[in-house]
């Protein structure tokens, strides 16, 4: 490629209107704040160091741990929000629905006012444009009993800016079936349900995830590739991978040295969006994943999975209309 050609690609993506709806609030603290935040982290940051570093799915999600244990007050999670924000502004981000994990804050920091950390966000994310809600992501590994506590906070918020539930957390341990009866309550609730599957366990969870969650969207999935059942499955039934390259190949998810399973899968007809998961975290940013597909597979396909995920978020049908014909005039 003639590099004024790759030079207007990304200008060209920059200027499209990008959402996220994958993407963990926490996973966006910038190092420099982490440094500020963490003990021992600042040290790290002064002598050039990542503090972020990390080999592998489990010791990533010890990292994940640490950043959470490095929010303490209701005070640090609005610091979070309103950085995130302007990070997000500066690369066209037009709408979100973000993953907090309140079970793991609670977690680390039993005093926490949970509900206050909340309110902190949403006044922070509230600000108008763009336009952002909360997903409160349960986490496998603390069990069914305190995801019916996230699923009971997600309701006392639900008309407060949090939509739904997610499901996190070590999939290989704790299948999807231990919360079969938790996301039955989130759907009585009135809540949308989405679920990590297909990333650190096979195809089987991604099938669970669809047909024993009723999940409307899947994290990931990259997985799904491996039974060809399961592809047709999630193509027949429209359901929507949330994918997010960089993650999956720092994580050992997808193969780095070859091209990432969204295409392979956009392919068979599974409809796929493009997100970072936890930027900060990957060394990555939203306008970096969407390069990474424009580039390999044209910005036709990235309008295509932006098409997508403006189709399948949460948002009321007059805000799919106005973010549709902000796309096309892009
Ligand atoms: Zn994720």
């Amino acid at each position: 490629m003639h590099i004024a050609e790759g030079y207007s690609l990304d200008a060209a993506v920059h200027a499209l209107p990008k959402l996220h709806l994958h993407c963990h609030l926490e996973g966006t603290l910038r190092p420099q704040t982490y440094a500020q935040l963490a003990d021992g982290a600042g040290a790290k940051v002064a002598s050039g160091e990542n503090p972020y570093a990390f080999d592998g799915f489990p010791a990533f999600l010890k990292v994940f741990m640490a950043v959470c244990r490095s929010l303490r007050t209701p005070g640090d999670y609005a610091r979070l929000a309103r950085e995130f924000v302007l990070d997000a502004r500066a690369q066209n981000v037009v709408y979100g629905e973000l993953f907090v994990s309140p079970s793991v804050w609670r977690f680390f920091h039993p005093e926490l006012d949970v509900a206050a950390a909340l309110e902190a966000i949403l006044h922070e994310l509230r600000d108008g444009t763009p336009t952002f809600s909360l997903i409160l992501d349960v986490t496998r590994n603390l069990g069914p009993q305190s995801a019916m506590g996230t699923v009971e906070l997600a309701a006392s918020f639900r008309d407060r800016g949090v939509v739904g539930i997610g499901l996190g957390g070590d999939e290989a341990q704790f299948p999807a079936e231990l919360f079969a009866g938790v996301f039955a309550a989130a759907r009585a609730a009135d809540l949308h349900t989405v679920a990590h599957a297909g990333e650190a366990a096979g195809p089987q969870s991604v099938r669970a995830a669809v047909e024993v969650l009723h999940a409307q969207r899947i994290g990931h999935g990259v997985r799904a590739l491996e039974d060809a059942g399961v592809v047709a499955m999630l193509a027949e039934r429209g359901i929507a991978l949330e994918m997010c390259p960089t993650s999956n190949f720092l994580t050992g998810a997808a193969d780095p040295d070859r091209p990432h399973p969204i295409f392979a899968l956009a392919q068979a007809g599974v409809p796929v969006i493009v997100d970072a998961d936890d930027p900060a975290l990957f060394g990555t940013s939203i306008e970096a994943e969407y390069r990474y597909v424009a580039r390999r597979a044209g910005i036709g396909m990235l309008r295509s999975c932006i098409a997508t995920a403006i189709d399948k978020s949460f948002a009321a049908p007059k805000k799919k209309e106005a973010l549709q014909a902000a796309l096309a005039g892009a």
